[in-house]
């Protein structure tokens, strides 16, 4: 089965193209296309406009790089949410269209579900691992239990990555700021202190954002500041990972979106994995990121336990939860 898949939750829009071979899920085409607003954060009607704008380029590209026919799709899927509106429903009025115009069936898929999914699709050995989930807008740690992906923990009030752009654009960074921050953190030297909260198995960044902008404000080398923002927050991600581990007893641990490409934090949740004798897996950057491939990929996957979806009840959810979806397919 061939899957093309469109992600448009944010910043990005994707369009990605899976096979399914003897379920495990060959990505045969995933390519993205950015929103980087000029000035300031991330304006949903404008991020909706330029999706808008590239989507029909970007599915002609993504099939011709799978080397497949459109009349080869056999489903359409698209990200349901969580996401914001104008996005979220620019994506799917495209997956809408392809679905009628190729008479091929469609499925909308949770968007955070996706980042797990691509994980135990395409890593061999990653089986039923507690997800790390760090992107600019969502933080959760998620794993399956009881015939759901459950949320262990979650940020009570912004993403990490959104945390990171917000100093980021203070301090007069480009967006997104999450790369230049590593590459000045590694230059760091000085620990500043900064609030750790973490309460119950939640997290919350919004007071070390403050924190972080007054040592800014009083001096303090950008590099030192930087440098302690990332020990703080990914010591605090890393403690509420193992946590979910100790309590679900499971042994493998996932990283997802895009602030697992960050080496510290793979390294810290690496650390915690070895030290668990737990299996440590992080997909390549372009699966952990926002992408189409993510979201085609579950859509076989919810197709092939027989769930269906009419074009007439496709709706979009800004509030889709990771835990409102039944999932039928994991064994
Ligand atoms: P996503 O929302 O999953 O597409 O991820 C985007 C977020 O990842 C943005 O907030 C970026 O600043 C952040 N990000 C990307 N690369 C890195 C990095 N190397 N270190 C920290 N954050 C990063
Ligand atoms: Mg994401």
């Amino acid at each position: 089965m061939i899957c093309l898949g469109i992600e448009g939750t944010a910043h990005s829009i994707g369009v990605g193209v899976v096979e399914n071979v003897s379920g495990k899920c060959k990505v045969l085409s995933n390519m993205i296309k950015i929103y980087r607003p000029k000035k300031g954060g991330i304006h949903p009607r404008e991020a909706a406009n330029h999706h808008a704008l590239y989507i029909a380029d970007l599915l002609k590209e993504s099939v011709s790089k799978a080397q497949v026919d459109f009349s080869e799709v056999d489903l359409i899927s698209f990200s349901k949410g969580p996401g914001l509106g104008p996005c979220l429903r620019t994506a799917a009025t495209a997956a809408r269209a392809l679905s009628l115009s190729l008479n091929r069936p469609i499925i909308g898929v949770n968007h955070c579900v996706a980042h797990l999914e691509i994980g135990r699709g395409t890593l061999d050995d990653c089986k039923d691992p507690v997800l790390l989930y760090t992107s600019g807008a969502n933080t959760q740690v998620i794993a399956f239990a009881e015939g759901r992906y459950r949320v262990f923990g979650e940020t009570l009030d912004i993403g990490i990555g959104n945390c990171l752009d917000k100093f980021g654009r203070t301090v007069g960074l480009d967006f997104p700021c999450g790369p230049q921050i590593e590459k000045l953190a590694s230059k760091g030297k000085k620990y500043l202190e900064l609030p750790y909260s973490i309460k119950g198995m939640d997290i919350a960044f919004s007071g070390l954002l403050t924190a972080a902008e007054q040592y800014y404000k009083k001096n303090e080398s950008l590099e030192d500041i930087c440098y302690s923002m990332q020990e703080t927050t990914f010591a605090a991600l890393t403690e509420v990972t193992e946590r979910a581990m100790a309590h679900t007893e499971k042994d493998e641990v996932l990283l997802g979106g895009g602030v697992a490409s960050n080496r510290r934090l793979c390294d810290m949740v690496q650390t915690m994995a070895h030290d668990r004798d737990a299996r440590f897996f992080v997909p390549s950057k372009d699966l952990c990121i926002d992408n189409g491939a993510m979201i085609a990929w579950l859509g076989v996957l919810m197709y092939n336990s027989g769930i269906r979806m009419k074009v007439e009840n496709s709706f979009i959810d800004q509030r889709f939860r990771t835990d409102m979806v039944d999932v039928s397919w994991h064994d």
